[in-house]
């Protein structure tokens, strides 16, 4: 697309004096965001033909709750129907694997902003089809110290995106008190014992009738944000839950 390589222009013009373009002046693209290919109508769909067959939507059995994909006919998934679950229901409109996982990754890591909107797409249209009120959308933070290093929080700018798209205020009603040591291979169990006081609540205001929406990146296990969503549960009528992409349950995951 025309527009797309003028943008590419500009941002070699940038790198060719050594300025630092932010990927947020540039929010879109144009190009498919899993391989770079150029692509023909990226509003409606941003992945090129070839990723499209090999991405895996988040759109076959699943967990009612945690919206974990099961193997067989089940209802509700096994730590759903082990662990309380604070929150009532999780949007994520993507399987955490292959493309998606390395697409999430590059967000994260390598300041791909722009991706957030495109992200945003999914989860808004998962949320806006559930047709449930929401009062307040926030987001699982990452520690002060975090935020400064990575330039930027990857679960706030998908909650304002959301905001924005979904014309919901957007909140901070978690603070995050210190990161994990490594979560490298820990179980649902473990992760939640190292969780103990590593989120705590904002101060910020709530309302026994407010309906909260917690944005996350990604959701693994479900430990973190069950833990967010029991920090504010008794305070407000209910929490829900949303990510990019759900994990697959296994008992050996790389993130947290
Ligand atoms: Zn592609
Ligand atoms: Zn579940």
């Amino acid at each position: 697309m025309k527009s797309g390589r003028f943008k590419d222009k500009v941002k070699m013009f940038f790198k060719k004096f050594g300025l630092l373009l932010d990927e947020t002046l540039f929010p879109i693209n144009f190009r498919c965001i899993f391989c770079d290919n150029d692509i023909p109508d990226y509003e409606n769909k941003p992945f090129c033909e070839s990723c499209e067959k090999e991405v895996e939507f988040n759109n076959g059995n699943k967990c009612l709750i945690c919206s974990a994909p099961i193997e067989n006919e089940a209802m509700i998934c096994d730590f759903c129907q082990k662990e309380k679950r604070y929150f009532k229901k999780a949007f994520c409109p993507f399987v955490y694997s292959g493309k998606v996982r390395s697409a999430i990754l590059g967000y994260k890591d390598s300041n791909k902003r722009y991706l957030a909107s495109v992200f945003t797409k999914f989860i808004a249209k998962e949320v806006s089809e559930s047709e449930i009120k929401f009062d307040i959308i926030t987001y699982v933070p990452l520690t002060d110290k975090k935020r400064r290093k990575r330039g930027f929080d990857q679960a706030e700018l998908l909650a304002e995106e959301l905001g924005k798209c979904l014309k919901i205020p957007v909140k901070r009603l978690f603070v995050k008190n210190k990161d994990a040591k490594t979560q490298k291979f820990s179980n649902y169990k473990e992760r939640q014992q190292n969780m103990k006081g590593m989120y705590s609540l904002s101060g910020e205001k709530l309302k026994k009738t407010d309906t909260v929406l917690i944005v996350d990146d990604v959701i693994t296990t479900g430990a973190t944000v069950n833990y967010c969503a029991g920090l504010c549960a008794n305070k407000v009528k209910e929490v829900y839950a949303c990510a990019i992409a759900r994990n697959r349950y296994k008992e050996k995951t790389d993130e947290s």
